[in-house]
């Protein structure tokens, strides 16, 4: 079986953002998708491990905001490689609150869900749910994990659906350059040395959480 064949399956960047009592929680997913259009429905999926999962079943309500291709990286970082649990991933983003949530203000725009059935997988929750609210910013160009990965030279979190442990194949090349790996967000330079003022463009760790991979 090749597995890499999914690979060509086509997902965005989203923020689904939802409430810890008064706190606001959110994470990042790459598997949502709309099933209906009357009711407008979406399909989301969100890893167990996700503290934003709990925080979803709690209310039954969440937002989706939608990160376009110029989206401040640092917001994948910040949502994507960091726990609700223990951090307030708020606290260095824009956003604003619309109907009880908060949504990010350097995206495409959002839309507001009310949970209406639930799946558990494996490793998994799929939401289905239905949106009662929604507003667009900006015609710019949303995030495809695509894009994401091939311009950005991100990585998806371990808890993303879609992540796969990346072949541990001979690299020639690097014979000639070096290879430095974010130790937070798998982010990789390419330079026979790292600079040591060098910051993650994705996660915003310095150059003392690389590792060299080579
Ligand atoms: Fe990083």
């Amino acid at each position: 079986m090749d597995k890499n064949v999914l690979r060509n399956l086509s997902y965005g960047v989203y923020v689904v953002t939802s409430k810890d009592d008064d706190r606001d929680v959110g994470c990042i997913a790459n598997s949502v998708m709309q099933v209906t259009s009357n009711p407008m429905t979406v399909a989301v999926s969100i890893n167990h491990d996700n503290y934003t999962n709990r925080c979803i079943k709690k209310i039954n309500k969440f937002a989706i905001s939608i990160l376009k291709e110029d989206s401040d990286a640092k917001i994948v970082g910040e949502f994507g490689f960091k726990s609700s649990r223990d951090t307030d991933k708020f606290i260095n983003t824009n956003y604003n609150i619309v109907d009880d949530l908060a949504v990010i203000n350097d995206s495409c725009g959002y839309f507001i869900c009310k949970v209406i059935d639930q799946m558990e997988t494996n490793t998994h929750t799929v939401f289905l749910a239905e949106i009662t609210n929604a507003d667009g910013y900006t015609d710019d160009n949303p995030m495809t994990y695509k894009y994401y990965h091939e311009k950005l030279k991100g990585t998806s979190p371990k808890n993303a659906p879609t992540y796969q442990e990346e072949p541990k194949k001979e690299d020639t090349s690097s014979k000639k350059t070096g290879k430095w790996r974010c130790k937070v967000c798998g982010y990789i330079y390419e330079g026979e040395e790292l600079p040591s003022d060098f910051i993650c463009p994705i996660c915003g760790r310095p150059a003392s959480d690389f590792e060299r991979i080579d």
